[in-house]
C-alpha cells in the first residue's frame, strides 16, 4: 500500500515541451533530471542522462549554491562517458572540470556506468544505458516504499531492439520518453539521428499497455503545442506540464498544460 504526500503519490514536471529537463517526484523525494540543482540532498537525486548540451545546460548553473554553506556540495551523478577529446582527457573529466570551475567546486560529478545500481534517498536507482549518438544512461526508480515505478529515458534511438527490451523488460509504471518527431514521413530521419518517432512509442505502448506514457523533449519545431495535445491523446499519451497522480498511475490529473 503507497501512502500520498498532499493528496497525491506522485508529480512530473516538465519545464517546456522541447526541453529535456524532467523532475519527478515520488512520495515525498524528488528526482531532477536533466534539471536545475537544488540543496536538499536528503530530497534530491540530480542526474544527467548524457553530456549533450542541452542535457546539461540546468545543472551547469541552475539552481541554489547560495543557499549552501560553505562546506555543503551538490551531487550530480551523470554517464561515466571515456569518449576521448583532446590532450589525455574524455568527455567525463572535461565536464567535471567544467561543473567545478562553475560552481566553485560545489557542484560535483559522480560517474555512473551503464547497468549500475544505486541506492539513494531510499530508493533503488538503476542506470539503463540506452543507445543513442553518444552514451546516454536512462533512469529506472523504484522508492521502496512505492508500488509502483519510474522510467525515465533521455535521449534514445526509439527504432533499435535492445533499446525496446531494456525498457519493456522492466514494465514500469510510468514511462517518460523522448519523443522528437510525430509526423510519418520524419520516421527515418529520426532514426538516423537517432532519436524517437511517435510510432516507435505506439511500438513500446502494445507492448505496455498499463504503462503511462508521457513524451517529451520534442522538436522545437513544433510551435502549435495544441496540434500535439490533439496527437497525444488521441493516441492514448499523457502530455502536459505538470501532472499529478493520486492512488495510483492509473488516476492522474494534468494540473498544468504545456
Ligand atoms: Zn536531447
Ligand atoms: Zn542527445
Amino acid at each position: 500500500m503507497t501512502h500520498s504526500t498532499g493528496g497525491s503519490i506522485a508529480r512530473v514536471e516538465f519545464h517546456a515541451p522541447y526541453h529535456p529537463n524532467v523532475l519527478v517526484r515520488v512520495l515525498d523525494k524528488y528526482y531532477s533530471i536533466d534539471g536545475a540543482c537544488s540543496n536538499r540532498s536528503d530530497k534530491y537525486v540530480h542526474w544527467i542522462t548524457h553530456f549533450h548540451f542541452d542535457h546539461i545546460r540546468s545543472s551547469v548553473a541552475g539552481g541554489a549554491d547560495f543557499l549552501l554553506k560553505q562546506d555543503e556540495k551538490i551531487t550530480i551523478y551523470a554517464p561515466d562517458d571515456k569518449t576521448p577529446v583532446e590532450e589525455g582527457l574524455n568527455v567525463f573529466d572535461i565536464h567535471q572540470h567544467l561543473y567545478n570551475t562553475h560552481s566553485k567546486g560545489k557542484r560535483q560529478l559522480v560517474p555512473v556506468n551503464g547497468n549500475e545500481n544505486l541506492r539513494i534517498n531510499g530508493t533503488t536507482i538503476e542506470s539503463v544505458p540506452l543507445k543513442h549518438s553518444v552514451p546516454n544512461n536512462a533512469v529506472f526508480l523504484k522508492n521502496s516504499e512505492a508500488d509502483f515505478t519510474v522510467f525515465v529515458t533521455g535521449d534514445w534511438l526509439g527504432s533499435d531492439e535492445e533499446n525496446r527490451e531494456a525498457i519493456v523488460s522492466r514494465e514500469p509504471s510510468i514511462l517518460i520518453s523522448e519523443c522528437r518527431y510525430i509526423q510519418p514521413d520524419t520516421y527515418d530521419m529520426t532514426s538516423s539521428r537517432m532519436h524517437t518517432h511517435l510510432n516507435d512509442l505506439l511500438a513500446l505502448k502494445e507492448l505496455l499497455p498499463d504503462t503511462v506514457i508521457i513524451p517529451y523533449h520534442l522538436s522545437r519545431t513544433f510551435s502549435d503545442i495544441s496540434h500535439l495535445r490533439v496527437v497525444f491523446k488521441k493516441h492514448g499519451f499523457v502530455f502536459g506540464k505538470k501532472i499529478l497522480f493520486f492512488n495510483n498511475t492509473d488516476s492522474y490529473r494534468i494540473t498544468e498544460e504545456f
